[in-house]
């Protein structure tokens, strides 16, 4: 019998997905299943010639063009001729915040899972400020302020960023639960922030282990990865970057500090997928995390910060703490090593995996239960069934899209929103059946644990969380 899903809503006017790569191609099903809208007005642009024979087979309209600087305009603008609808921005080399400034300028919903800047931007290493994600997310937050509420335009609403700011809420309520206090669910940036200060939290890392793996062994000269090749690439060249607590008493000698915006955040002089961190996930323990930049490492840090932004009273520090699938990370040392991009791109697909899954959550850090990780533990068998065309990885992604879609929908005229600022109740609830199992989990370990005493290390012993402790030398 065939399984009936929620339909949450009608989208009027056209459904417009920009990119059908990996997130793109596994997102399509759950527009299909979750959402009322005219079939004929659904469109796919993406330059890839190979997307043309699948769409053309599940009769989808494919514009096979890439979206650039000259053209986004007179593209988007004939799409969506008369207002209303939704644009699903999944692709790489396009500028958000361009796009989503013209679909709020004529009415169109949207929504993407990164700041991504228009073709180029990654690779300058001259202008290194310039290419963080901080100061991608800031021209986002400064067109926020410019031009506040109208018409929802969703920023960031992947896995991570994304997801992991509504596991930031659910851990914070299960760390109060726990340690016997009775807190009301906060309503505002402000009573979350509160929240956090006051279960004495430190940090968050937000600490992911994949594990899938298909039987082949990694071919040399390939990059392999669980999701887009040329997006980990892009971000794992830009600085390492993360939100920078208060409770710090040390400072990196290769850091720099923003000198505008919202003050939350520093980067590191070095490429995020060369620089490991000390973290932890249920299923390894304590392992090795890349310190790659993303997104929700300053806004988790922004939204959480107490007081005044450039002398805080509070701010817990954030950052990634990613470990790959293993072809991945043998795919960063050749290519580092090397110092060449493979010139083979492949992204495992869910039917060759054989084992494995994707363990993606939020580890809270410094208070009284020493640390807790909350997240989704999706195994690629588990995503083989509940929808097509993605591995653990793509699902955690595209439902949160899906979710994001559904809070547009029910929030129209919201703005531009992150996901920290949506309903995280709400967002979970449509989420949640695509994420495995959803588990919170104490851990006793702290970055001291596990060091190689016979190779002393300059560490902070008189405050575990210190990130001096958690940055590998
Ligand atoms: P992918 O590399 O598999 O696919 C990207 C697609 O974009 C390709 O099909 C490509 O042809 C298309 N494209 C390239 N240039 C284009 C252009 N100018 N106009 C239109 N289409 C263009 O990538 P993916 O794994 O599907 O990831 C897509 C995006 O989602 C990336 O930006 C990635 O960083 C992001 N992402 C976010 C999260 C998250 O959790 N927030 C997770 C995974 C991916």
């Amino acid at each position: 019998m065939p399984q009936s899903h929620p339909v949450y809503g009608r989208i009027d006017g056209p459904v417009v997905i920009i990119g059908f790569g990996s997130i793109g191609k596994g997102t399509l099903p759950l527009i299909q299943r979750h959402f009322d809208y005219d079939a004929d007005r659904l469109v796919v642009i993406d330059p890839n010639p190979d997307t043309h024979l699948f769409l053309s087979q599940h009769g989808i309209r494919h514009e096979q063009i890439a979206i650039t600087r000259e053209n986004y305009r007179e593209v988007l603008t004939r799409m969506f001729p008369d207002g209303g609808g939704f644009c699903v921005n999944l692709s790489v080399d396009t500028s958000s915040l361009d796009l989503m400034k013209l679909c709020r300028e004529i009415g169109v919903l949207y929504i993407d899972t990164v700041v991504e800047p228009w073709a180029g931007f990654y690779f300058d290493t001259q202008k290194n400020a310039e290419r963080t994600n901080y100061a991608l997310r800031q021209k986002v937050r400064d067109e926020k302020a410019a031009n506040p509420g109208g018409t929802t335009a969703v920023s960031c609403c992947g896995a991570n960023p994304g997801m992991v700011s509504w596991f930031v809420k659910e851990a914070l309520l299960t760390l109060a639960r726990d340690t016997g206090r009775e807190v009301d669910v906060p309503t505002d940036r402000g009573d979350w922030a509160a929240l956090m200060q006051s279960l004495g939290v430190k940090g968050v890392h937000i600490a992911e282990r994949d594990t899938q793996a298909r039987r082949l062994p990694r071919p040399r000269g390939t990059f392999v990865n669980t999701w887009s090749v040329e997006g980990f690439i892009s971000e794992g060249f830009q600085p390492a970057e993360l939100g920078w607590g208060t409770h710090e008493a040390w400072f990196p000698e290769n850091g720099h500090r923003q000198d505008s915006g919202c003050m939350a955040g520093i980067w590191l002089d070095r490429p995020g997928a060369i620089t490991r961190v000390h973290t932890w996930c249920p299923t390894p323990g304590p392992q090795f995390g890349f310190l790659v930049t993303h997104n929700e490492a300053i806004s988790i840090s922004d939204y959480y910060t107490v007081g005044d932004a450039s002398a805080p009273e509070f701010r817990p520090t954030c950052h990634y703490a990613y470990h790959p699938c293993d072809d991945a990370v043998l795919s960063l040392h050749e290519m580092f090593g090397s110092g060449r991009q493979q010139s083979t791109h492949e992204i495992l697909d869910v039917d060759e995996i054989v084992e494995g899954i994707d363990e993606l959550g939020v580890l809270l850090y410094g208070h009284e239960k020493n640390a807790l990780w909350f997240g989704s533990r999706l195994s690629n068998a588990e995503a083989l069934k509940l929808a097509p065309y993605q591995n653990a990885t793509g699902l955690q992604v595209t439902s949160a899209v899906l979710a994001g879609m559904v809070w547009a929908l029910e929030n129209p005229e919201a703005g531009i929103v992150e996901t920290d600022e949506m309903d995280h109740v709400r967002c979970l609830e449509v989420q949640r059946p695509y994420l495995g199992p959803v588990e919170a989990h104490y851990t006793d370990w702290t970055p001291l644990q596990d060091r190689w005493e016979h190779f002393p290390e300059d560490i902070d012993e008189s405050d575990p969380w210190q990130f001096r402790n958690v940055l590998a030398t």
